[in-house]
């Protein structure tokens, strides 16, 4: 298996975990981009967003993400990033969401 994030999930990669069940996997960022970095990825390996094409995975990541959030405690804010493909500056091939909080985030709608 040579995805890195499908290593991660399959604890073949050591990773900082925050949630996990049988199909999501949250863990934290390993270059953080605020005091809350976490990425929401699938079990099973999905290329991208656009890839995407399972409404009940897409629920499951979407609700882990609000987990992650209320368990960081992030409650003065948070936001959610899916960044897919070349343009979308996607550097990790298998997909995931950051989310992002701790600090206010100002309003660009990129990765701050
Ligand atoms: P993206 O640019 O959306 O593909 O984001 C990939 C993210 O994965 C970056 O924020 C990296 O810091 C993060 N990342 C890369 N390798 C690891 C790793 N081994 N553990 C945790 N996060 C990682
Ligand atoms: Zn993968």
């Amino acid at each position: 298996m040579s995805c890195l994030f499908c290593r991660i999930a399959a604890g073949e990669i050591p990773s900082q975990t925050v949630l996990a069940d049988e199909h999501v996997v949250a863990f934290r960022d390993i270059r953080p981009q605020a005091p809350s970095h976490v990425l929401v990825i699938p079990r099973r390996h999905v290329d991208s967003l656009w890839e995407l094409d399972d409404r009940e995975l897409a629920g499951r990541l979407l609700a882990a993400a609000a987990e992650v959030a209320r368990a960081e405690k992030l409650e003065q804010g948070f936001r959610l990033i899916a960044n897919a493909r070349e343009h979308g500056g996607q550097e990790v091939g298998h997909l995931h969401l950051h989310v992002l909080g701790g600090r206010p985030l100002g309003r660009m709608l990129s990765k701050p």
